[in-house]
């Protein structure tokens, strides 16, 4: 299949030229976003391959019919930002790639409590001015401490699994509770008391109506004084205004974010010379106990070769008229 390739990045060209070697497809790689100006680059292509700031609303997809588009290749998990239902009415099927490695998102939201807890994001600055003092840079034990993972899918499983090694007590809460995790030692408890009595939060849920700004002003109220909050899943779980005002009055003791409500204006791009428009993220950016990374959890080796053989299985499985495992529909 002819495949139009969106938002293209020199760690995709890299993993997808390994595995499209032999698989009959034929890729055209575009560095622009999906969106109204480019949609037309996917003329003379049955299938798109997009990414997470790809936004695939219902005038798009009407868009890519016209162009005879049949197939939308997701390479990554979540689908928040596709409307499923115009996909069905314009006769296009949406694949996916749901799990390609959970470890990578869970090991990268311990590098964001890690860090946040052991300040090593200052010491390495510091070091290399040839500043060894240590004042200010008392952190704290991981150890010990009461974790609370909201969404126990596969990233959150990983994450809990993690989290015992360290030792820590973990609750939980997901609509569906796994028997697995219970068996670990993971406590299911209301989201509320998972948020009243944790001392570090981690958001592993998708972004869907239903938890779509759950962190917000109300919520945090209930939270500790000095939570450490992390957030690898999705921006907008997360009301980046209420959580500003939180961090001032130091109710929010630390902030690890990966993801941004407003990230698709930022992330993935290099704005080291421009001047930052965003007022939200340029205040984030300067409290000290605040780590932001632009979207990279997914980003291992490990995790680009799943990524890019799941993609084009799915893009196969597609094309030889077979079963979509992959496949996401309205419900
Ligand atoms: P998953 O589908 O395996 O797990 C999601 C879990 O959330 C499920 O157990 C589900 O029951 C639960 N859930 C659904 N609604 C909920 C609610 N209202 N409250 C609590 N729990 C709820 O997904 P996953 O692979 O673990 O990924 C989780 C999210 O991580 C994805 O939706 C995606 O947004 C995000 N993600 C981020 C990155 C990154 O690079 N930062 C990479 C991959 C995935």
């Amino acid at each position: 299949m002819k495949i139009a390739f969106f938002s293209t990045k020199s760690y995709d060209r890299e993993s997808f030229s390994h595995f499209l070697k032999n698989s009959g497809h034929e890729i055209t790689y575009f560095e622009a976003k999906l969106d109204k100006h480019t949609v037309y680059l996917a003329e003379g292509h049955e299938a798109v391959c997009s990414f997470v700031n790809d936004k695939i609303d219902a005038t798009m997809l009407k868009k890519l019919s016209q162009l005879s588009v049949k197939l939308i290749a997701l390479r990554c998990a979540g689908y928040n930002h596709i409307d499923l239902s115009a996909a069905a009415e314009n006769g296009i099927k949406i694949v996916r790639v749901p799990a390609y490695s959970p470890e990578a998102v869970a090991e990268h939201a311990f590098a964001l409590i890690l860090t946040l807890s052991r300040k090593t994001h200052k010491a390495y600055n510091r070091v290399r001015e040839n500043n060894f003092s240590l004042e200010g840079l008392t952190g704290f034990n991981i150890h010990g401490k009461t974790i609370g993972v909201i969404g126990t899918g596969a990233i959150g499983k990983a994450f809990c699994r993690i989290a015992k090694g360290f030792g820590c007590e973990i609750l939980a809460y997901d609509i569906f509770e796994s028997e697995e995790m219970k068996e670990l030692g993971v406590k299911y408890l209301s989201i509320d008391d998972v948020l009243r009595q944790s001392q570090i939060i981690s958001l592993h849920c998708p972004l869907n109506p239903d938890t779509h700004h759950m962190i917000n002003s109300k919520t945090i109220s209930q939270l500790q004084d000095g939570v450490m909050l992390i957030n690898t899943s999705r921006g907008a779980l997360v009301e980046t205004k209420a959580v500003i005002k939180a961090l001032k009055e130091r109710k929010i003791g630390f902030l690890g974010i990966d993801v941004y409500e407003q990230e698709e204006h930022i992330f993935f791009k290099n704005l080291s010379e421009e001047i930052m428009q965003d007022e939200q993220i340029a205040r984030l950016m300067t409290f000290p106990n605040v780590l932001v990374t632009g979207h990279q959890a997914f980003l291992t080796k490990e995790a680009l070769e799943q990524i890019a053989k799941i993609t084009l299985e799915n893009i196969s499985a597609f094309d030889n008229g077979q079963t979509l495992i992959n496949e996401i529909k309205a419900s």
